[in-house]
């Protein structure tokens, strides 16, 4: 943020009484950016099949406003990272995060994202173990592959981060949130 912006908000803040609430737009902000997280369209292994499960009517990620899976990096603010990152393809991923406008946000979608999956062992040579080695990962969903109802759950998991509140389930009537 340029300091020209950092003083006009201390200018503001400072004011009695404050004639833009800073703290509460941003977090209204951040509650619409959670409730409409656009996915890029990208998938490296069989983990990809998982994540078109969840655009399908069965689990129905639309239910939750992830369902614009976008075909440009610069239209997406989360990255599903689903399958088994190789060296060659490596570069490309970095690439393709650093195109995304922030804030954004990464989920290493099955073992193999996560650390390699059933392709690590001593002496490969072909596999990247772990996407975090390259950029940024905010959630793990393990499983080989993990179910569609985990990757949701890790949508939850940014959405909690975003907001620092879980949505859902809904809490019922009366219930502590
Ligand atoms: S974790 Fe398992 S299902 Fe997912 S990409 Fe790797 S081998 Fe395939």
């Amino acid at each position: 943020m340029a300091q020209e912006d950092i003083d006009l908000i201390q200018a503001i803040n400072t004011q009695d009484p404050p004639v833009v609430k800073v703290e509460l737009v941003n977090t209204i902000f951040d509650i619409c950016r959670s409730m409409s997280l656009w996915p890029m369209t990208f998938g490296l292994a069989c983990c990809a099949i998982e994540m078109m499960a969840v655009g399908m009517a069965r689990f129905d990620i639309a239910r939750f406003g992830a369902e614009v899976f976008r075909p440009s990096p610069r239209q997406c603010d989360l990255m599903i990272v689903a399958g088994t990152v190789s060296r060659k393809m490596a570069p490309c991923v970095v690439q393709l995060y650093e195109q995304m406008p922030a804030p954004r946000y990464v989920m290493a979608l099955g073992n193999c994202a996560i650390s390699g999956g059933p392709f690590y062992f001593e002496g490969q040579y072909g596999i990247v173990e772990g996407v975090d080695k390259m950029v940024p990962v905010d959630v793990y969903v393990p499983g080989c592959p993990p179910r569609p109802e985990g990757l949701l759950e890790g949508l939850f998991k940014i959405q909690e981060k975003m907001t620092g509140r879980r949505w859902w389930p809904m809490p019922k009537q009366g219930e502590a949130v």
